[in-house]
């Protein structure tokens, strides 16, 4: 399976990193390795000395498809989970400083923690999710789906264009805005709708 992530999907999150609102969708991809699941901790990595949480509401994948049509996007997703997108803001900036990939910045192992999916059709309105990120407690990051720049149909649509989209493929969807950093001892719990779906530490 492949991680894909779509970046700056969010105006204000957008704008809290100085880059341009962008025109169509900003996509990357991390690798299976990225991945924590069952809310084993993160491990802080040696290599960096700010990684950021950026809370993400993610789609899985439940069948192949190519060149899809957005009317038909809807029936690719049936499960809406929550998970982070860890990124070492840091060797970012230096990458972007070069003009060169992200790719250390954004895929390193256990940048994707991943929570518990839940069925779309459990919730009322896709265009208006509710989701947030805690840190020991504190609020730090909360978004609604109306203020996605391109929502998940567009989404699928776009990245089938160019990738053969698979079952068990996961799209992180973009943060919102109060991106910031995340140190050893910290507990983030993420949740959809007040559902708590993703909790686990950084060791
Ligand atoms: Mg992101």
């Amino acid at each position: 399976m492949k991680i894909i992530c779509i970046g700056r999907n969010y105006a204000e999150h957008a704008k809290e990193m100085n880059a341009a609102v962008p025109t169509e969708p900003v996509f990357f991809l991390k690798p299976d390795t990225a991945i924590i699941k069952d809310n084993a901790p993160f491990y802080y990595p040696d290599f960096s000395k700010e990684i950021h949480h950026e809370v993400e509401l993610v789609m899985k994948i439940n069948k192949p498809g190519k060149n899809i049509e957005p009317k038909f996007a809807h029936k690719y997703y049936d499960e809406i989970g929550i998970g982070i997108d860890f990124t070492a803001r840091d060797i970012q900036a230096k990458c972007k400083e070069k003009g060169l990939p992200w790719e250390k910045a954004k895929a390193f192992d256990g940048s994707a923690p991943i929570g518990k999916f839940i069925d779309k059709k459990n919730l009322k309105d896709l265009n208006d999710i509710n989701f947030q990120l805690t840190i020991n407690g504190k609020v730090v990051q909360k978004g609604n789906t109306k203020d996605l720049l391109f929502s998940f149909d567009t989404i699928i649509a776009y990245v089938s264009t160019f990738l053969t989209l698979k079952k068990g493929d996961l799209i992180y969807t973009g943060t919102p805005e109060g991106v910031g950093n995340v140190e050893i001892g910290d507990r983030l719990q993420a949740s959809i709708e007040n559902e708590k779906l993703l909790d686990f530490q950084i060791k």
